[in-house]
């Protein structure tokens, strides 16, 4: 991330007087030590249960300033936390005597580490501390960069290692702990975070927060603005900018119904509420499942429900993800890839069979040309991100290549069987953080015989690199007839008759035209259909790509609008190569210039280096 201000790092030893014995010192060291490449922190160590964090958000300054009081469980007389950018004021224990301390900053991606040395009998310490410029994780909207203009917008990211930027923490998935939290606002704005929350505005700007299942740093939320909420159900309801909250509660007005599909096939939802916040469309992601409260996109408010599969996704993290959650980056599949298999699942229950084969084709056609373009040691699932950001890894191989194993798996013991061994597998995990290789383990163990394993090639599956020929292809019967009416479309330039095709079918319609289409089809094709105006954003984005390919430039007004407003990073980015490949760098390096204030840190860097 190259746009990161680091703080300089300075080295604090007040005091070289320590050594500790502690009752619980072998406690952790017989437990397996997980190595994660992404974390300074030392994880046999001194371990965070618990947060106490006391916050003050200072919009004026794009600041904050906050305390943050952990609980240990105290095992060795250091502690090495994760920070980046951090300026920290100081280090204190329980009875408010300094501890000296010292910090190193390594790089910019992982930022550094600060090292708290311990005195005996040290059982929490407060770290007072405040962001310094532009942390990777916080976007800080204008008042005039939101829908109502009225309050200004914060909002945080912190998967995969951002949380380390807004506090300083054991920033690895492996380490889980509770928190509560008292954050002071700006009176007229509501403050929500991945935890349990407010339904109205508090007059002071004081809000209180509790989370009580232990969660990883990466789940760490918070967002402060204008925000609103209305009720869906009992335990659902919606957060929204008041503009976008009546929109936003009939588009997710069947979330009740997800949660309910999803509990029948994998057990309780083990998370109290279940909220959604629509953030302004500057957010990098469609999704971010912060328990309690996903945070989304509003460019899935398509205005006919029809992409709701993303919310059933964030969803269906709160079973794999925050209730078993992978210990490492490397491990992302296992967040991931089980992730897709289940919120297809609960489309295949609220929409049937087909749709759930209608998404695994759309899943599959993402999965081949991720295996065509990416280099092979990036087509494992078991990931090797050493010396790499962990962000890497979000794409086609931990999603959609973990999908079809779970699904190649599902098609050889039968689907009653597998369904049987993933709820044990929630169960057996819940609220812990693991490897591949447990995951292994235990499907060793539990699901497959030797013979099952080899004729699977599951090792192949996890550790080589493609896809093994024995893999499930979906296949839907809407889609093939699509894939007719395409190569009929490029015979007779005749634009096809579209009647009842939902979202999915237009979407699969076009991706089937990349490459294969000249300014004129694509005319054709929009005075036919007018998808250069289309509301639905999925539909929007393969189309423009279309437009760049065929150089339609009356569409180039929407483009610019879409790429200037729209921060989703699975979006934007596919269009800004597009146009390099098709030798408009210089437009878009113009769009970037336009656009690069709206964008949250996390996908101004990954435009960047597209310009290097
Ligand atoms: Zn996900």
């Amino acid at each position: 991330m190259k746009n990161m201000q680091l703080y300089a790092a300075l080295m604090v030893i007040l005091c070289s007087h320590y050594s500790c014995i502690n009752a619980d010192k072998n406690k952790r060291s017989q437990m397996n030590t997980i190595e994660d490449p992404h974390s300074f922190a030392d994880l046999s160590g001194t371990r965070l249960t618990h947060l106490e964090w006391d916050a003050v958000i200072d919009f004026d300054h794009r600041k904050i300033k906050a305390r943050a009081q952990w609980t240990l469980d105290y095992v060795k007389d250091t502690l090495i936390l994760d920070e980046n950018g951090l300026r920290i004021l100081s280090i204190k224990d329980q009875d408010g005597h300094l501890l000296p301390f010292e910090e190193h900053e390594v790089d910019s991606v992982r930022g550094g580490w600060i090292k708290v040395l311990l005195q005996p009998k040290v059982q929490k310490i407060e770290i007072e501390y405040e962001t310094m410029d532009r942390p990777a994780a916080l976007q800080w909207l204008e008042v005039s960069q939101t829908m109502g203009r009225r309050y200004p917008i914060l909002f945080t990211q912190s998967q995969a290692i951002l949380a380390r930027s807004w506090l300083p923490c054991m920033d690895s998935p492996s380490i889980r702990f509770t928190y509560n939290a008292r954050v002071k606002v700006p009176p007229g704005s509501l403050a929500l975070m991945s935890a349990s929350n407010p339904q109205q505005k508090s007059p002071d700007g004081v809000y209180s927060f509790s989370m009580t299942q232990p969660i990883p740093s990466y789940l760490m939320a918070l967002a402060v603005g204008d925000f609103e909420f209305r009720a869906i159900s009992e335990r659902t309801g919606i957060y929204a900018e008041p503009e976008m909250v009546y929109s936003a509660h009939y588009e997710f007005a069947e979330v009740e119904r997800m949660i309910q599909a999803a509990e029948n096939l994998y057990g309780s939802y083990l998370w109290d509420r279940y909220d959604l916040l629509v953030l302004p469309p500057s957010f990098p992601f469609g999704g971010m499942e912060n328990p309690r409260l996903t945070f989304v996109t509003p460019t899935i408010l398509a205005g006919d429900r029809s992409l709701v599969s993303l919310v059933a996704h964030e969803l269906a993290h709160s079973w794999s993800g925050n209730l078993v959650t992978n210990a490492t980056w490397n491990d992302f599949w296992l967040n991931e890839g089980f992730t897709v298999y289940i919120e297809l699942r609960i489309m295949e229950q609220l929409y049937g069979r087909e749709f759930h084969e209608m998404l695994a084709q759309l899943s599959f056609t993402k999965l081949e040309e991720a295996l065509r373009t990416l280099p092979a040691d990036q087509t494992l699932l078991k990931a090797r991100l050493e010396g790499k950001n962990p962000d890497d890894a979000v794409g086609p191989i931990a999603y959609d290549k973990g999908y079809f194993f779970l699904r190649t798996v599902e098609r050889k013991v039968g689907r009653k069987a597998f369904d049987e061994f993933l709820k044990n597998y929630f169960e057996t995990f819940k609220f812990q953080s693991i490897t591949t290789e447990d995951f292994l383990k235990f499907l060793r163990k539990n699901l497959l015989k030797k013979r099952e394993w080899e004729e699977l090639e599951v090792d192949r599956w996890i550790y080589e690199p493609g896809l093994p020929e024995n893999v499930f292809r979906p296949s839907s019967t809407r889609f093939s007839m699509i894939e007719g009416i395409c190569a009929s479309f490029i015979t007779t330039k005749r634009p096809p008759i579209t009647k009842n095709w939902s979202a999915h079918e237009y979407i699969y319609f076009l991706q089937n035209l990349r490459g294969r289409v000249d300014y004129n089809m694509v005319h054709l094709l929009d005075s036919a259909f007018d998808f250069t105006k289309s509301r639905n954003s999925e539909i929007l984005a393969v189309w423009l790509l279309l437009c760049i390919e065929a150089k339609y430039t009356p569409a180039y007004k929407t483009l610019e609008a879409f790429m200037t407003t729209t921060g989703r990073r699975k979006f934007i980015i596919p269009l800004y190569q597009e146009l390099i490949k098709q030798n408009q760098k210089n437009q878009a390096k113009e769009i970037f210039l336009k656009a690069q204030n709206n964008y949250h840190p996390i996908t101004y860097n990954s435009v960047a280096v597209l310009f290097d």
